[in-house]
């Protein structure tokens, strides 16, 4: 061809397509699951700008209904998988396909394991799918054209996978992608109408559109939204694999929340709780967890408007019937419907949770592990729900040698010495720096169980909206003089007594010396084998104390 140009693939993508083409072979039938994922996504982003942006003016506008098309051709050997999605212009095509390695081919790589099985589950998550096809095919030809751009402007991309790729430019008269495998040789067996559907619907049933076979033919997929079939109608295997879809986790979820409300507002939640935390989960802004549909429609990712930041390890979907499609983050912000959703998707989440934490214990500490540090925020950042929160909250305690933190304040407050009317906790820089701390020893001596804080954010919930729990405050132990209310013993009394008189000229000498950098120095009974410890006045937590202490080089 007169405007065909040819292209080498940059490195790291040449080693995935060897990859694909020699070393994933036991799982093949993935190709196909990419290749109709991807698809699904062109379609669902074509939805998203013709909902966020005008029309270009002039610009073609088909508004046949989406679909995803399979067909397979026994004489010529090739397997064809086309959309009428957002298609794409040259550039995308060299941006995304093949020349640079885009950004998560490096990781991918590093990642792999040579267990076949667990390397193809990790294609779709890198964002390396498409290389998938050359498992199966010896040339791939992906024909395509932008929406919104003329016919003139179509891209024909051909590569057989070994280093370089062809780019020409070509008339197409639809918008949208066609993906054309000319199959390896051996590979017949796939070129099958049972076949085919067979991997479709085991791999792409809960692909929203329709995906057909044939012309006119009735989806091979159930074609429509998850979320919008009954519940009784769902395995568990189907929320998997739709989970899967929606985030490329190939870890099950821990569990999930499906549930459609009728009422003033009538909306539809599938929210799911991984069972892992996404790399991103402490960057601030990075949220890929719930999308927001409108009678089924994509329209845009969460931001915040419709679950709090506390929350955002959930992934998911919310189905509004109220909203309007073309609704904006600025309408969202003000809507009633987004603020009844919000609160009602907020309790229900709190309620699973407790309901896990109840009865699934260990699915419960699994969750802790991994998202607790962030559901703690919400002890600060939603008073309304911070009763609800507060019983979620699982600590270390001095109970116990080990690091789990598995005790709850109901756990402590339940088995309280008589006596006891405080809740005991110390903060330090990790639960394992607490449990050596010196300020313990007392407390263990008494048998009294101290909570061990360890996390940054512990020391802002308990300084400030955490105070008390079922009527009992939340005492340091390594603030103000110690103190065991009715839970001090004769001797302690007593030691106090003769801190006046019997200590009276060592006490003094200390002070004297440690002058500017002692407040006081005090007899203590709280210590049974250290010598001495600092002790802060009330008002400051204790890790301002460790790091100043650290800066004045004591
Ligand atoms: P991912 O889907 O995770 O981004 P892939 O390797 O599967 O990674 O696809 C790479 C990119 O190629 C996609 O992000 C998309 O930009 C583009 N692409 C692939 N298939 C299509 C398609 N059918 N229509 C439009 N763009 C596509
Ligand atoms: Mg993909």
């Amino acid at each position: 061809q007169a405007n065909a140009e040819t292209y080498a693939f940059q490195a790291e993508a040449a080693q995935i397509l060897d990859l694909m083409a020699h070393s994933l072979y036991s799982n093949k039938d993935i190709f196909l699951r990419e290749l109709i994922s991807n698809a699904s996504d062109a379609i669902d982003r074509l939805r998203f700008e013709r909902n966020s942006q005008p029309e270009p003016a002039g610009a073609e506008r088909d508004d046949d209904a989406p679909r995803i098309r399979v067909t397979f051709d026994k004489d010529a050997g090739t397997i064809t998988i086309a959309d009428n999605g957002i298609g794409m212009s040259r550039r995308d095509v060299m941006d995304n396909i093949g020349t640079i390695a885009r950004s998560g081919t490096a990781e991918f790589l590093r990642t792999l394991t040579g267990d076949q099985r667990r390397d193809s589950e990790l294609i779709g998550k890198f964002g390396v799918g498409f290389y998938s096809a050359f498992i199966v095919a010896e040339r791939v030809v992906l024909t395509s054209r932008r929406a919104g751009l003329p016919a003139s402007d179509g891209v024909r991309w051909s590569s057989d996978g070994k280093g370089e790729y062809t780019l020409e430019a070509v008339e197409r008269a639809e918008r949208g992608t066609t993906i054309v495998l000319e199959l390896r040789e051996g590979e017949d067996e796939l070129l099958n109408e049972h076949r085919l559907r067979s991997i479709i619907q085991r791999y792409s049933d809960h692909i929203s559109q329709p995906i057909v076979m044939e012309q006119d033919e009735a989806p091979v997929n159930q074609a429509s939204a998850l979320w919008a079939r009954p519940k009784s109608e769902l395995s568990e295997q189907d929320y998997h694999s739709y989970y899967r879809h929606l985030t490329n986790d190939f870890a099950d979820p821990l569990a999930h929340l499906h549930t459609k409300v009728e009422g003033r507002y009538e909306y539809t939640l599938l929210l799911f709780i991984p069972s892992r935390a996404p790399h991103n989960l402490w960057v601030p802004q990075a949220r890929d967890g719930v999308r927001l549909h409108i009678r089924r429609v994509f329209i845009l990712e969460d931001s915040g408007q419709l679950l709090p930041n506390y929350l955002r390890f959930l992934r998911g979907v919310i189905d509004s019937a109220d909203l309007p499609l073309n609704v904006s983050r600025e309408i969202l912000q003000g809507s009633q419907a987004v603020a009844h959703i919000h609160s009602s998707a907020v309790k229900r989440v709190l309620k699973l949770l407790k309901e896990l934490a109840d009865n699934q214990p260990e699915k419960y500490a699994a969750f802790w592990e991994q998202f607790g540090g962030v559901l703690k925020q919400g002890i600060a950042d939603d008073p309304p729900h911070r009763e609800d929160i507060t019983e979620l909250l699982r600590f270390t305690s001095t109970r116990s040698d080990t690091q789990a933190a598995d005790v709850s304040l109901r756990d402590y407050v339940a088995r309280m010495k008589e006596g006891q009317d405080k809740i005991y906790y110390l903060l330090a820089p990790s639960p394992a720096a607490a449990a050596t701390s010196p300020h313990l020893e007392a407390f263990r001596a008494k048998g009294i169980e101290v909570l061990l804080l360890g996390e940054a954010v512990d020391g802002f919930v308990v300084s400030g909206p955490l105070r008390e729990y079922q009527g009992k405050q939340l005492q340091s132990v390594a603030q103000g003089p110690p103190d065991f209310g009715d839970l001090a013993d004769e001797a302690e009394k007593e030691a106090a007594d003769r801190a006046d008189s019997d200590y009276a000229a060592l006490l003094g000498r200390l002070k004297a010396h440690l002058a500017g950098k002692a407040w006081d120095v005090r007899l203590t009974s709280r210590l049974t084998t250290s010598p001495a410890c600092i002790v802060t006045d009330g008002a400051e937590t204790d890790f301002t104390v460790v790091q100043r202490l650290r800066g004045s080089g004591l």
